[in-house]
Parts: structure tokens; C-alpha cells; sequence
């Protein structure tokens, strides 16, 4: 028996988790942090549920700015930035998914001001203090713990909108982060943990909400999973699986939680022999031998995209982001070829059942 050897940090934020806790919750976190006119940050198709938010905040809202999207375009984040300034601001609250976070951290990081989240889909962006910035088609992304929201409210209510396509994706995307976070060079125990838990709570969910998608004790269950796996993402550095989706998506415009969906198999299956612990730890979730064709075949059965060409990546593509892949650095328990790259995105692009390598 060998004695742990780890670090693990623990970030300052408050998680609030209730159904029902968006119209509630928001006006008492901010007065716990000391704010009194707060910005509240959404997408256009989030705009109703971050009104009934600035609502509840009653004389602590600054106002609404609706202008939240994908990728943080970096005129985006000026003119939230700008919105905030006019406004006065002393706080900012993001309410939606990654977009309306992500514009949400790019005014923290800008300002300084402190940022609460309230998510509306399974990203995990509001656990991490990861930003990213979109310019002249380039996304840049780096970590401060500005940025990182003081307070996070879970409603799964707010869940119940979401489409099933975009339920399964987005629950899938969240699945692999806890996947690379259980093989990260920067795991630990409580990592660990956290991960084994969240697969198995959004691999239950995730088949509940497809059969019936106003369960609400199935939203809650996934949510929870989605949280456990943010947290996971928060406090370790991702591997391949990331970087392989950073590239698709930032390069050939793919969506970003069907990306993840049809890749993380693939990526899984090479990387496996190399990860033992974390196979052991999926298996016990995912209650299967072979994990990689476990995952393809619960995507399969949810109804989600599994190959890159039905994404839209061009044939022609595969080699060039492969080697745009293999170009960076990155962290990963099994070294990878520029070769190896192309042969997990081949696979991914046919979707044909994952392989789990031989080494
Ligand atoms: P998103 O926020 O763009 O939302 C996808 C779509 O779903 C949007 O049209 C949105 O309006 C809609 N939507 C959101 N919640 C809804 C709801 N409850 N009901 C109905 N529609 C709803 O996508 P996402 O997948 O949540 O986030 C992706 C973005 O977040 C990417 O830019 C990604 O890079 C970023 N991200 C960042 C981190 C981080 O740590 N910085 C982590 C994960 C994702």
C-alpha cells in the first residue's frame, strides 16, 4: 500500500443548491458578499429567466445586459464591460450556460468585480477559474482566480427548458471533464471522488431525462453531476480530450457540447491503458467492463451526434487539426504522435465503436 502523495486546493465559493433557489437564493448570496447593485449578464434566449433574477434582487439589480455569446467575442466582453461602468456596478451576476458565464468572467477579469453564477445548463464554467476571450477568430483562455464566481445558485427548475439534444450534450460535456480530471497529473483523492460520483449521477440522469425531461428529480440528479464535474474541471489540467475539442471548435467552428460528446470515447479509448485508476473508477460508475464503448453506446442510446462528420468536419480536416493537436502542449497520462492524434480523430470523424488501444 502506497501513501497518498498529493496537492489539492480549495477555492473560496459558496454553492447554494435548490429547486426554485434562482428566484430565491440570489438577493441573500449577495447581501452575504457585501453587493448592492448588481449587473445581472445573460444570452438573448436566457432573457426571461435572468430577469425573474433581477426581480428577486429587487433594489440590489443594476440592470439587465442581454448580450452574452458563444466563445466571448472579444467586443462582446467590451461593451459588458462598458454596461457595467454605466451601471455602477458592485457585482455581476451571470445567469445561463458557458456564454453567459463566460461574459460573466470576462467582465471579473476586466474590473475586478465579483461575479455570481447562476447556471442553466451542465458546462461547469461556474466552478472553474478558467476565462476564455475570442479575437480575430482566436480563443484565448487562462486562469485567474478573479474570475472564479463567489457564489453559485443551482436551480434545476432553470433545467427544465433545456432542450433534450442540448440535455444529453451538455451532460456529456460535463462527463468528460470528470474523465481527463480523474487521469490529470493533478488529480487527488478528492478529485477522484467527485468524478466517480458525478459520471454516475449524469449516466442515471441523462437516460431519465430522455424518456422524460420534466422529471424534476432527475434535472436535480444531473445538475449535481454537472456540479460535482465543474468542480472537478475547476481543480485539475485537462488532457487530449480538450484539447482535440479547443481545437475543433475554435478552428472549424464545431458546437462545443457535441464536440465533446462524440470525441470523449475515442480519446478515452487511447488513453486508457495508460490510466488504470481512472478506468477502474469509471467502471465501478458506469457499472460496464469496457468504458469507452460504454460511453459510445450511452450517446448512442440518448440520441446524440457520434461522428465528427455529421458535426460537419470536412474529411480533408482531420490531418490539419491533428496536427494542430499535436503542435501544442498539453497534459496527458499517455504520450501522443501527431499519428496517434490523426488515428483518434479518424475514428471520431467515421464513428465507428471505440477501440481501446493495445500498448
Ligand atoms: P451556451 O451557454 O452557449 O448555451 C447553449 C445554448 O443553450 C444557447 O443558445 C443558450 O441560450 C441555450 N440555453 C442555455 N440554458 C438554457 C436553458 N436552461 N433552456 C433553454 N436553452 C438554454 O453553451 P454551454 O454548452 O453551456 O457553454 C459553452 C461555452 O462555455 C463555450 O464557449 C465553452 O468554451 C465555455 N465553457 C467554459 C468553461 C470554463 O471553465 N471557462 C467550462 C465549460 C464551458
Amino acid at each position: 500500500m502506497s501513501s497518498p502523495d498529493f496537492s489539492y486546493e480549495t477555492r473560496p465559493v459558496r454553492v447554494v443548491f435548490r429547486a426554485g433557489a434562482a428566484r430565491t437564493a440570489p438577493p441573500d448570496e449577495a447581501a452575504r458578499l457585501g453587493l448592492r447593485r448588481l449587473l445581472v449578464v445573460c444570452g438573448s434566449r436566457g432573457e426571461s429567466t435572468a430577469r425573474a433574477v433581477a426581480e428577486a434582487l429587487g433594489d440590489s439589480c443594476a440592470g439587465v445586459h442581454t448580450g452574452a455569446r458563444m466563445h466571448v467575442p472579444a467586443e462582446t466582453a467590451d461593451l459588458a464591460v462598458e454596461a457595467a461602468r454605466v451601471a455602477d456596478a458592485d457585482g455581476i451576476v451571470a445567469v445561463g450556460g458557458g456564454s453567459a458565464i463566460g461574459l460573466g468572467k470576462a467582465i471579473a477579469l476586466r474590473t475586478g468585480l465579483p461575479l455570481l453564477a447562476v447556471p442553466s445548463t451542465y458546462s461547469g464554467s461556474e466552478m472553474t477559474p478558467v476565462w476564455g476571450l475570442t479575437e480575430h477568430g482566436v480563443k484565448r483562455t487562462g486562469r485567474d482566480p478573479v474570475v472564479q464566481p463567489r457564489s453559485v445558485v443551482y436551480d434545476p427548475e432553470l433545467t427544465l427548458s433545456l432542450p433534450v439534444p442540448l440535455t444529453v450534450t451538455s451532460g456529456i460535456n460535463a462527463l468528460a471533464h470528470a474523465v481527463e480530471a480523474l487521469y490529470a497529473p493533478d488529480t487527488s483523492p478528492l478529485v477522484s471522488l467527485m468524478a466517480e460520483d458525478g459520471v454516475r449521477a449524469l449516466a442515471e440522469a441523462l437516460p431519465a431525462l430522455v424518456a422524460e425531461p420534466a422529471d424534476l428529480g432527475a434535472r436535480g440528479r444531473a445538475l449535481y453531476g454537472a456540479w460535482l464535474c465543474g468542480a472537478c474541471l475547476g481543480s485539475t489540467t485537462m488532457g487530449l480530450h480538450h484539447k482535440v475539442c479547443h481545437v475543433l471548435g475554435g478552428s472549424y467552428g464545431l458546437p462545443h457540447a457535441e464536440t465533446h460528446t462524440v470525441v470523449l470515447p475515442y480519446v478515452l479509448a487511447f488513453n486508457a491503458p495508460a490510466a488504470p485508476r481512472a478506468v477502474t473508477a469509471l467502471r465501478r460508475a458506469l457499472g460496464a467492463p469496457d468504458v469507452p464503448r460504454a460511453l459510445w453506446e450511452l450517446a448512442g442510446r440518448l440520441g446524440a451526434p457520434r461522428s465528427l462528420a455529421e458535426l460537419g468536419l470536412k474529411e480533408d480536416d482531420v490531418r490539419v487539426a491533428a496536427d494542430q493537436v499535436a503542435g501544442q502542449p498539453y497534459a496527458n497520462p499517455r504520450p501522443v504522435t501527431a499519428d496517434e492524434v490523426r488515428a483518434v480523430l479518424r475514428a471520431a470523424y467515421e464513428g465507428r465503436p471505440p477501440e481501446t488501444a493495445e500498448v
